[in-house]
């Protein structure tokens, strides 16, 4: 078994020539969570890896993908604006990362890229986290972005009864949509409030909630309680939508659960061990009630 802890925070091993290394790559990237979360999950599983994150410039993703092998990096998650730009110098793509044209986490097996994206899957158990099962829901999927895009594709893939999507530009809405087949449709402005009124599931994927002068995603109106309501902002960690939920009696979730699962399906894929959950769990909620402390800039 490995020494104890030397740092005073009780996530951090000390560092050998025989550390392995994990990391994130994006731009901005020093205020990543993930860092906190890895280490606390490698210091949980006793494992003698640290994780650290790399700013990257626009542009440079996949050299700095290719780095991954070079220096024997055993995975790296990817954020903005790289998403896209490491394809390239991936050996081989999940075909979720197929469809969805994004890599949000390499895993080195041998010196093979693979490029996986975990965003989806976090959704799913982050919602199924809080008791809602998507399986046979009717879904409103609000954005068409990397985000909505990722929820789309997973809500299909867990056989949704149905997945509408709303999106400020349309033409980029129809994309989306494509993404979950014959029972996904583009809603128009205003078809938006019957299509919730009859929804199950409504996911906010746009930022609209993430800045203190925003107003809600949805009219207050338009929900009602027997909808279940996930708002993928997890800073605030409740939006004026998740506000509006609560006064109508309808469940809901914040991002914070995705974000930890799918960091949580990323150390599966890098390490090849089971994520030690609570401890991620743990340090994220930690983190985040910090940055709660700091305000919105936090
Ligand atoms: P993106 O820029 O790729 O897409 C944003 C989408 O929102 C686009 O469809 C855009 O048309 C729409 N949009 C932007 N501003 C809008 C406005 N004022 N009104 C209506 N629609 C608007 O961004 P993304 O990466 O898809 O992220 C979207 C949201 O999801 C962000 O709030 C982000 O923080 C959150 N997110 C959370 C997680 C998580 O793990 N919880 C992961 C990824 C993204």
């Amino acid at each position: 078994m490995l020494r104890p802890a030397v740092s005073s925070d009780n996530t951090r091993r000390s560092v050998s020539g025989l550390t392995h290394v994990a990391a994130v790559i994006g731009d901005p990237v020093r205020h990543s969570l993930s860092p906190t979360v890895f280490n606390a999950a490698f210091y949980a599983a006793e494992m003698d890896w640290v994780y650290l994150a790399f700013p990257v410039p626009e542009g440079s993703g996949a050299q700095a993908a290719r780095m991954v092998r070079t220096f024997d990096i055993r995975g790296m998650s990817v954020t903005m604006p790289h998403k896209e730009s490491v394809i390239p110098a991936m050996d081989e793509l999940t075909p979720v990362a197929q469809r969805l044209n994004a890599v949000n986490c390499i895993a080195n097996a041998d010196g093979r890229l693979i490029g996986h994206n975990t965003d989806g899957a976090g959704f799913l158990a982050s919602v199924r986290d809080c008791g809602f099962e998507p399986t046979g829901a009717r879904c409103v999927v609000l954005g068409a972005g990397g985000a909505a895009r990722a929820v789309i594709l997973a809500l299909a893939e867990a056989g949704a009864a149905s997945v509408a999507v709303h999106n400020r530009d349309p033409g980029r809405g129809r994309i989306a949509v494509t993404l979950a087949g014959e029972g996904a449709v583009l809603v128009a402005d205003d078809a938006l409030v019957d299509a919730v009124s009859s929804a199950d599931l409504v996911v906010n994927a746009t930022p609209v909630g993430m800045s203190s002068g925003d107003g809600s995603a949805l009219p207050e109106d338009a929900l009602h309680s027997e909808l279940f309501v996930a708002d993928l902002i997890y800073h605030p960690s409740e939006t004026p939508l998740l506000a509006a939920a609560e006064r109508v009696g309808a469940r809901h979730c914040n991002g914070a659960g995705m974000l930890m699962h799918q960091a949580a399906e990323a150390f599966r894929i890098i390490t090849g061990r089971a994520a030690p959950v609570d401890a991620m769990a743990e340090a994220m909620t930690a983190a985040l009630a910090k940055r709660a402390e700091e305000g919105p800039q936090g």
